[in-house]
């Protein structure tokens, strides 16, 4: 049945547009959860027990159990490397990644449960690969749902579709949509399973006294206060950022002056997996709607209320359900989740204040627009785990988590410029922006450049890091922009040398690898060259990638020869359908050199031993070292050499 009758169904669909119809439901409602306080804002207000009344549909928030801890006992407070302060998606990913890389690490949370209501519900491929890395890909992906593809509505009729990855050759989707509790349940499992990892619910943290070589912390409990000391301090703790707040930091920046309903709603639709976004909706006059599918049938449903809507009214079943009902027609649907919520774009001006570091919302905040909180946070602790592990292996300066303050406040203002930008097209300050705006719409219909301005929410992607001091500057000549030093690596399918397909992306990561494009038909030239580069990389440190262009009878015996060399230190894989290579301009001979967070930090036509070190000691140093900008000292070399071993 097509979606042509009346509300939501007011959509004409575009040439080839194939929009599905429902199942045939009648308008009811049973039961619904009203979030409280009436402003459920971009600022959460913490995580209590979850009330009756919020209680949800699909989900029950799972509760904890808060254990007494040995440092608990009266005594000297105890010490250890890193503590982090909150169990939400920054904090976890950040000690999960830790503990991976050796670094024992604490986390305390006030809470003793999953992010309680409706939340995050994007995570973009980046998100996805990071997640790979840190064991817990697999369950965000197979729980949640896929896509790739958005359209965008003017009042009755589409105006445009998009795909965010028109390519194949990707292991991850553009985005998967999973509400935030269902992450974060996938990330605590994930914490329990790593032995170096203590996770400490019902810990809240009162107070917070920084030393030059670490912090002491006052941590309240069930069984009353304890001391703890850290060696560094990872604040993780939201945009309300009780610890900014002990400290005196502010975190500076806009609200936007607009309120938006958030529905989650329960039904049962064949519709497409794709982002829908309406501007000036028949069934939403003068404001825009967001429709996005979460797991179990839930759909998320973002009004525009405008800044004069009253949060309170507009929370109750007799508001929201006859939005709903415009929309949705007649079919049946269970309200799940409902909150109001104004948003704030802001930064603190630094991320590191000697041992103490900020990450995700406490750092800083975007609104949901484009979907690059939780990203973006995530990313934070990418970048940050493998230099904090460095640091205290004793294997890079200090001043290196200055480095990653610098490309993550860099990252931090694109994605604010991006969200701002969004915003003031979604919600126009003035009569001029919205005849300019509309007439964009009109335009993107018909004219495909127009489509470019239109900006429906630019989704979440990696910031690539150009400007940081851990990059080694091209001295060559690469037609590859989107593997350029400070980039993400691209994906690409590869098979093992027995054909077994994987993924380049989940091979690599939590130390530095070297992939090293080898000539067709010369096992014996590419095998001195590899061997040459496994010698380079000190016994604890990177692996060489030897990827061939094609299977190959010599591939078996090269990586057998470099396994004999040093075990572990090399793997040998096939470029099953030349996309690594057209990815990444190569010809035979061409070196890439990843981060431990899988970001390139050099690439070279032909790759000389000592210039890889070089390049790995600057990610060893910190912004301004010589060794940064003279190529590096001798022991930074060394030191540099182990930064990314794994345990
Ligand atoms: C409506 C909405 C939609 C969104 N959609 C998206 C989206 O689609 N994609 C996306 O990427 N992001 C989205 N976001 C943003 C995302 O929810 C946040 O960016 C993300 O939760 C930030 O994670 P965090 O770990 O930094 O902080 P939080 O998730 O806020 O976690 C902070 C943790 O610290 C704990 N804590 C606080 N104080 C203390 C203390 N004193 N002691 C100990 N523990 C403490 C808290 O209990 C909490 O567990 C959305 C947000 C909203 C509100």
């Amino acid at each position: 049945m097509p979606w042509d009758h009346t509300r939501l169904n007011h959509i004409a669909p575009a040439p080839g547009a194939s929009l599905r119809g429902p199942d045939g439901f009648a308008g009811s409602l049973t039961r619904a959860s009203f979030a409280s306080p009436a402003d459920s804002s971009m600022i959460p207000d913490g995580r209590a027990p979850v009330p009756p009344e919020s209680q949800m549909k699909t989900f029950t928030n799972p509760v904890f159990a808060y254990r007494r801890s040995a440092d608990q006992r009266p005594g000297e407070a105890a010490r250890h490397p890193v503590v982090v302060v909150g169990a939400g998606p920054v904090g976890l990913c950040t000690a999960i990644d830790l503990a991976m890389q050796g670094t024992p690490v604490v986390v305390l949370d006030d809470d003793q449960t999953v992010s309680v209501g409706s939340r995050a519900v994007c995570y973009a491929k980046r998100t996805l690969e990071i997640l790979d890395r840190l064991g817990c890909g697999q369950p965000v992906v197979e729980r949640g749902i896929s896509w790739n593809r958005g359209r965008v509505f003017l009042r009755d009729r589409e105006v445009y579709g998009f795909d965010l990855l028109p390519e194949s050759g990707h292991a991850r989707p553009a985005f998967v949509n999973l509400q935030q509790y269902h992450l974060e349940e996938i990330l605590v499992a994930r914490a329990g399973q790593l032995p170096l990892l203590q996770l400490r619910w019902r810990n809240r943290v009162t107070a917070v006294e920084p030393q030059a070589d670490g912090v002491t912390l006052q941590v309240d409990t069930p069984d009353g206060p304890y001391a703890l000391h850290a060696d560094w301090l990872v604040v993780a703790d939201g945009a309300r950022s009780p610890v900014r707040h002990l400290l005196g930091l502010e975190s500076r920046g806009q609200v936007f002056q607009d309120r938006f309903l958030i529905a989650d709603v329960l039904m049962k639709l064949d519709h497409p997996t794709e982002r829908w976004f309406w501007f000036d909706p028949p069934f939403h006059r003068g404001q825009s709607v967001l429709l996005h599918r979460q797991a179990d049938n839930v759909w998320r449903v973002d009004f525009q209320l405008g800044w004069d809507a009253d949060p309170e009214t507009e929370r109750q079943p007799e508001r929201v359900l006859p939005r709903l009902r415009q929309m949705l027609g007649d079919r049946e649907f269970e309200l799940e989740w409902v909150s109001v919520y104004t948003f704030q774009c802001r930064r603190m001006d630094r991320f590191r204040h000697g041992r103490v570091i900020f990450t995700g919302d406490a750092a800083h905040q975007v609104s949901p627009f484009g979907a690059r909180g939780a990203n973006s946070g995530i990313q934070d602790a990418d970048a940050l785990a493998w230099r904090l592990a460095a640091v205290l292996r004793g294997r890079a300066e200090p001043s290196v988590i200055d480095v990653w303050s610098r490309e993550r406040e860099a990252a931090a203002d694109e994605n604010i410029l991006n969200s701002t930008r969004s915003t003031d097209f979604i919600t126009p300050k003035s009569d001029v922006a919205r005849a300019f705006r509309d007439a964009t719409l009109e335009l993107a219909e018909h004219l495909p450049f127009a489509r470019r301005l239109v900006n429906s929410g630019r989704l979440s992607t990696p910031a690539t890091l150009d400007a940081s001091a851990a990059n080694t500057a091209d001295t060559d000549a690469f037609a590859a922009p989107a593997m350029r030093p400070g980039a993400p690596s691209v994906d690409a399918p590869l098979a093992s040398p027995a054909g077994e397909p994987v993924w380049w992306l989940q091979q690599v990561g939590g130390r530095f690898d070297l992939l090293l494009f080898a000539a067709a038909d010369d096992a014996a030239s590419s095998a001195a060259q590899a061997l040459a580069l496994v010698d380079a990389l000190a016994p604890d440190g990177g692996v060489v990638h030897a990827v061939l262009p094609a299977p190959d009878p010599q591939a078996a015996s090269l990586a057998d020869r470099l396994e004999a060399r040093r075990p572990g230190a090399a793997r040998v894989w096939i470029d099953r359908e030349g996309l690594l290579a057209r990815r990444c301009d190569a010809r035979p001979g061409t070196a890439v050199l990843l981060r431990p967070d899988q970001h390139v930090c050099a690439r070279w036509r032909l790759a000389q031993p000592a210039a890889v070190l070089e390049a790995i000691a600057r990610c060893a140093a910190g912004p301004g070292a010589e060794g940064a900008d003279s190529g590096g000292s001798a022991a930074a070399v060394r030191a540099a050499a182990a930064i990314g071993a794994h345990p």
